[in-house]
C-alpha cells in the first residue's frame, strides 16, 4: 500500500479535485505502472459529468502509457522496467468472446469499487473504466497492457490505449475495409481522425469528413480525408454522393456521440453499405432509421466497442506504423498539461476544437 496523487470526481459536473489517496500493491496477475503521460478523452468527460452514473468518488482517465515498477504473482511475460501503454481492455481470457477473439466485449467485467484504490481514508474509490490513470500509478490486469520500444515518445504511446485503436481498429477491424472502397467519416475529432487514417492505411478508395468547421475539414484532410462536407449544410449527404461520384458509401463510420448523427448516418450508405457506430451518447438517447430501406438494400448497423482491437494484436504493427511515419500520433496533440492542471486541460477539451489533451507527469 502506498499514497500517490490523483485527480478525483467527488460531484458529476464539478472540478476534479487534486488528492492524496491509497493504491494496493499488485494482486496475482496484476503490474503497477508509473504513469509518463495519460490523455484526456470524451469519455473521462462523459463520466466525469454523470452522463453515464456510476460509483462516486471515482478516478477517471484510461489512455496512458507508463513503466512496470512493481509485478504481482503470476506474470511472467513482463519485467520491472518494460515500458508499456495502458489500456481499459481488460480480458477474462476465457469467456466465449475473449476466447472467440474479442476481448473488447469480455463477458466478465470487474467491480471497479473493490479495486486497488481508496481515498486517504480507506473509503471506497471507484477505479473507473478498470484503469484510474488520472493518477501518478495505477494497478492493472496483465490483459490490459502491451509492451512497446522504450524510446518511443510517452505521450504519442498513450494515444493508442483508446483513441487511436478505436478509431483506426474500427476501419481496419469493425467495417473490415478493403482497397478501392469508399468511406464516409461523421466527426473528425480524437477518434474521427484516427478512422480517417485507418481508412487511409487499410487503401480506402476516398474518404468524405464530415464536421462542423472548416477548420476540422483541413485537419481531416492532413490525416488523409479526400473530401470535406460541412454538417452543417441541411442535407450533407448529398455532398458525400458528389464526392463519391454520384454513389453512397461503403461505411459509414460514426465516430461522435451525437444521436442526430446516428440518425442520419444511413442516409449516406450505398447499396450493401455499412454504418458503424462507434461514438458513445447519452445513456438515454435513441435514433431513428429505416429499417425497410437498409433491409432492401442490403446495408448492415455495427457497434464497435474499442475498434474490436485485440492488443497484444493491434498495437505492434500500429507502433511500427508510426515509426515508419505511416500513423500519425504526434500530429494528434493538441496541449501537454500537468496533472495539477487538469480541470483546465478538460475545459479545453470540451470547446471541440482540440485533439487530444495529454497530461504529462
Ligand atoms: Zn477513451
Ligand atoms: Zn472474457
Amino acid at each position: 500500500m502506498q499514497t500517490i496523487k490523483a485527480a478525483v470526481c467527488r460531484e458529476f459536473g464539478a472540478p476534479l479535485v487534486i488528492e492524496d489517496i491509497r493504491l494496493a500493491d499488485p494482486g496475482f496477475g496484476e503490474v503497477e505502472v508509473t504513469l509518463d503521460a495519460v490523455a484526456i478523452c470524451h469519455s473521462d468527460i462523459s463520466y466525469a459529468e454523470g452522463a453515464w452514473g456510476g460509483h462516486l468518488p471515482a478516478v477517471y482517465g484510461h489512455e496512458a502509457a507508463g513503466v512496470i515498477t512493481a509485478l504481482g504473482d503470476g506474470v511472467s511475460e513482463f519485467q520491472t522496467g518494460d515500458t508499456v501503454v495502458v489500456t481499459l481492455i481488460r480480458a477474462c481470457g476465457t469467456c466465449p468472446n475473449c476466447a472467440g477473439g474479442k476481448p473488447t466485449i469480455c463477458e466478465n467485467p470487474t467491480d471497479g469499487v473493490q479495486g486497488p484504490i481508496t481515498t486517504a481514508d480507506s473509503e471506497p474509490l471507484l477505479q473507473a473504466m478498470a484503469c484510474g490513470a488520472f493518477a501518478e500509478k495505477v494497478v492493472i490486469h496483465r490483459s490490459q497492457i502491451v509492451k512497446i520500444p522504450s524510446d518511443m515518445s510517452r505521450e504519442a504511446a498513450c494515444l493508442l490505449s483508446c483513441g487511436v485503436i478505436t478509431g483506426v481498429g474500427a476501419a481496419v477491424n469493425a467495417a473490415n475495409l478493403r482497397a478501392g472502397q469508399d468511406v464516409v467519416v461523421i466527426g473528425a475529432g480524437g477518434v474521427g481522425l484516427n478512422a480517417i487514417q485507418g481508412a487511409r492505411i487499410a487503401g480506402a478508395r476516398r474518404i468524405v469528413a464530415v464536421d462542423m468547421t472548416e477548420e476540422k475539414l483541413d485537419i481531416a484532410k492532413e490525416f488523409g480525408a479526400t473530401h470535406g462536407v460541412l454538417a452543417s449544410d441541411p442535407k450533407p449527404w448529398r455532398k458525400s454522393y458528389k464526392a463519391l461520384g454520384g454513389r453512397g458509401a461503403d461505411a459509414v463510420m460514426v465516430t461522435v456521440g451525437a444521436a442526430g448523427a446516428y440518425n442520419d448516418a444511413p442516409k449516406y450508405l450505398g447499396w450493401g453499405g455499412k454504418a458503424i457506430m462507434i461514438g458513445m451518447p447519452h445513456a438515454d438517447s435513441h435514433s431513428e432509421y429505416s429499417p425497410m430501406g437498409m433491409s432492401y438494400q442490403g446495408q448492415g448497423l455495427i457497434g464497435s466497442k474499442m475498434g474490436d482491437t485485440v492488443i497484444q494484436r493491434d498495437i505492434p504493427w500500429m507502433v511500427d506504423l508510426y515509426q515508419q511515419g505511416r500513423l500519425k500520433l504526434d500530429e494528434l496533440i493538441s496541449g501537454r498539461w500537468s496533472l495539477d492542471q487538469i480541470n483546465e486541460a478538460i475545459a479545453d477539451t470540451k470547446t471541440g476544437s482540440a485533439k487530444r489533451n495529454v497530461i504529462l507527469f
